[in-house]
Parts: structure tokens; C-alpha cells; sequence
């Protein structure tokens, strides 16, 4: 008897389409149309180089510490004595000296007992609910939350609502209706949002954690370096820091690394590195990564100049923009969106600016919700200020002024 060869392995010899496995002959397993069905809506993706002679007006490198010769230096120290990968999950062999002190930073800076650090933001807000929460527990997050956070959310088995964006009101009814029985209920928002660029009212969020005994929990991802005293964000800014349970941020945006973070009391970070899945079971955050995000730490406090022209800059821009009839929404940060609706719309508006040499990009659905199409810039340090003429002068040659009709509609669900 010869060698048996498997189902898959004969049709791919036998090159019949009609016997072969249906991911090998590709066609009608449905991808094709699926992805023809998006590229005729417009919301196909593709990928395009940031470094081609356009302006980039999509950078999270707020400060513009990225290269700055101290971030470099801390990446390349580090490179040099511990090598180029993690090489090992932290709960092995791959807790260095490196990442115990960017947590210690990180805890003290925050003015928090302890925190850990993840492989970025994104694997932080998957795994730190699913780690804290279960069937019994119940999160309430700003419907224009994060996609990182909302699977975190739906990871961890909690029921969960959503509340209209930045509405206190709408949290308290939220909470009124489903906190009761629930063993513990965590309040999810962020810092600058990262599509609105727009701040919580933290104040009044906190009290209605308070009011119904939930944790609160705040992502600082856009605004962790870029506000607040030495860069501490809207917390510290806020004077709210002792009241966020959960303070989560990224070192990929103004700490010019890559990874994520959060800071908490002692038993909540001891439970995440007993139980925190994303945490667990990936590798460390590569050396490189917490030399660069310690140097940048190190760095902000003398960094108040760069915070200011960053705000400046996309004040003025906001400005801007305003007088020739756009709608930047509730902006008030560094990320500055320019209210487009369509998808059609959007990619026109895109379009238009590249090829006055600007990069914006078209933030179309899913990362917003259908018909709340914008071009999104987001506005990083640098030190000729030209651009901010130019930029204003092609959206001013540009032929239409999209706009909302009354209010957005905010969806509950
Ligand atoms: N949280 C928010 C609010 C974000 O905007 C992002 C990324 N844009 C993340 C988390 C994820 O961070 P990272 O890029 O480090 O994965």
C-alpha cells in the first residue's frame, strides 16, 4: 500500500480546482466578493509608506521625541546591553532591570502604587477587563471608546452598555439601570479621544463611579505627555488622578516607543500579572522600547515649550479652519477632526490634500460609526511653523464646506 496523502494534499497536486480545498483555490469562499463589496463602498484599506515626500499629518509622535538624540540614546543603551528582542514571556525569563524601572517610573509619575507594562495599548485594553471582570460584573464606556477597549470589554464576559459620548447624564441613567445586583461595575472613558479630540468631564464622571460604586477606569493614550503638569495628562490636569482606579496609556504616541500601560493600586497590579492573559502570554516589551520610553519620561518634564506649541499650533489650526466654515466637532486637543459625513465625502476632501503635498487621512467606518466620516490631522511638535500656513491655504482652495445637519445622532446601542 503506498503512502496515504491527505485530501488537501491530492487536490493541490492534482490541480483540479473543482477538488481542491476551498482557502487554496481561493474564489468561492466568499473573500473575493466581501472584499470587492468593501472597495465598491469605498471602505477597503490599503497601505501606503509615511515617509514619501508628503507632509504627515497623522503622527502620534506628539512631541516629536521619536528622534530626539536623549530617546535614541536611551533605545540604543538599551539595545546594546540587553539585545533586540524580549526573548521570553515577563512571567519567565523576560522581566529585565529595564522594565521593572519604566513600571517604577510609570507608578511614580502617575502617582499611583504599581503598573505594568504591555506589548502596546492595544494588548493592555484587551486584557486588563477580561483579567478584573466576569459574568457578574458590569462596564459602562463612552460609546466612542476605542475598538481596543470595546474588546476588552466584550472579552471579559461582563455585561456592558455603552453611554451617549461625554454625557453625564446618559452614565447615571446607564448606571441607575444595570448597576444594581452586579458584584462590581467599572466606568470606562479617555483622556483625547482619539477620533474627537475632544476631553472628558472627568469630574462629573467620577462622581457618578462614585454614586454607584464603580471603579473608573481612563485611557491617556492621546494625552499622557501632551497635558497636564509635566505632561501627566487630563487626570493630573483635572486634579482627579486619586479618583481613576485603572490609568491606562501607551508609550507608541508621545513616549515615542511602542507598548502600553497601566497604573493601579498594588493588588490590582498583582492580580494582572497573575491573570492578565495579553500580559502572560506574549513576549516582554522589547528592551529597545523601555530604554526609548524611560528616556522620554525622563524628558518631559523639560518639555513644557513643546506641549504649548503643539496646543498652539492646533488651536490655530482650529482657528483656522473654523473661519473658512469647517467643523472641527468638540476639538480641543492636538487631534483636530474635520467633519466630512460621507464616505465619499471624506476620501474627496483626503484626496483634494494630497495633492497639495498633506497627508490626512479619511477616518471612515468602523473606526467611526456610518455617516460621521472625517479627515483627521493630529498635530506633532516641530519646529518650522510654515506648514501651519500652507495646510490652511489648501483646505481653503478646496471647492466644498461639509457639514452637519443639526446634531449628530447619537447612538445609544
Ligand atoms: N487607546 C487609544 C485611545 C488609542 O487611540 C490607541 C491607538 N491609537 C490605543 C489605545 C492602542 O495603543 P497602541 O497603538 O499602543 O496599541
Amino acid at each position: 500500500m503506498g503512502a496515504r496523502v491527505s485530501p488537501e494534499r491530492h487536490s493541490r497536486e492534482s490541480g483540479n480546482p473543482e477538488e481542491m480545498d476551498p482557502r487554496l483555490r481561493g474564489g468561492d469562499d466568499g473573500f473575493d466578493r466581501e472584499l470587492e463589496d468593501l472597495r465598491a463602498k469605498g471602505l477597503a484599506r490599503t497601505l501606503r509608506m509615511s515617509d514619501d515626500g508628503v507632509f504627515n499629518l497623522s503622527s502620534n509622535d506628539y512631541l516629536g521625541l521619536s528622534t530626539h538624540p536623549s530617546v535614541v540614546g536611551g533605545a540604543r543603551a538599551a539595545l546594546e546591553r540587553l539585545g533586540t528582542g524580549g526573548t521570553s514571556s515577563r512571567l519567565l525569563a523576560g522581566t529585565s532591570d529595564l522594565h521593572t524601572s519604566l513600571e517604577n517610573r510609570i507608578a511614580d509619575f502617575l502617582g499611583k502604587d504599581a503598573a505594568i507594562v504591555f506589548s502596546s495599548g492595544y494588548h493592555a485594553n484587551t486584557g486588563i477587563l477580561p483579567a478584573l471582570l466576569g459574568p457578574s460584573d458590569l462596564v459602562v464606556f463612552d460609546r466612542l471608546c476605542h475598538a481596543s477597549i470595546i474588546d476588552g470589554v466584550r472579552l471579559s464576559g461582563a455585561a456592558y452598555a455603552p453611554f451617549a459620548h461625554n454625557d453625564t447624564a446618559d452614565l447615571n441613567k446607564v448606571l441607575s439601570r444595570k448597576r444594581k445586583g452586579r458584584r462590581r461595575a467599572v466606568v470606562v472613558t479617555e483622556g483625547f479621544f482619539s477620533m474627537d479630540g475632544d476631553r472628558p468631564p472627568l469630574a462629573e464622571i467620577a462622581g457618578a463611579a462614585r454614586l454607584h460604586d464603580a471603579l473608573v477606569y481612563l485611557d491617556e493614550a492621546h494625552s499622557i505627555g501632551v497635558t497636564g503638569p509635566n505632561g501627566k495628562g487630563v487626570a493630573w490636569e483635572d486634579k482627579l488622578s486619586d479618583r481613576i482606579d485603572l490609568h491606562v496609556g501607551t508609550l507608541s504616541k508621545a513616549l515615542a516607543s511602542q507598548g502600553g500601560f497601566v497604573a493601579a493600586r498594588r493588588t490590582i497590579i498583582d492580580l494582572l500579572v497573575t491573570r492578565c492573559r495579553s500580559f502572560l502570554f506574549t513576549t516582554a516589551l522589547a528592551p529597545a522600547c523601555a530604554g526609548a520610553s524611560l528616556a522620554a519620561l525622563d524628558l518631559l518634564p523639560s518639555l513644557t515649550d513643546r506641549r504649548d506649541r503643539v496646543m498652539g499650533d492646533a488651536d490655530e489650526l482650529r482657528l483656522g479652519l473654523k473661519k473658512l466654515g469647517y467643523d472641527t466637532l468638540a476639538s480641543v486637543s492636538p487631534i483636530v477632526p474635520v467633519w466630512t459625513g460621507s464616505v465619499v465625502s471624506t476620501q474627496k476632501l483626503s484626496g483634494h490634500l494630497l495633492k497639495k503635498g498633506f497627508f490626512v487621512p479619511s477616518i471612515r467606518p468602523p473606526t467611526v460609526s456610518p455617516g460621521e466620516g472625517r479627515v483627521r490631522l493630529s498635530i506633532t511638535y516641530r519646529e518650522d511653523r510654515r506648514w501651519l500656513k500652507e495646510l490652511l491655504a489648501a483646505f481653503e482652495s478646496y471647492g466644498e464646506r461639509p457639514h452637519r445637519e443639526g446634531d449628530r445622532i447619537v447612538q445609544a446601542g
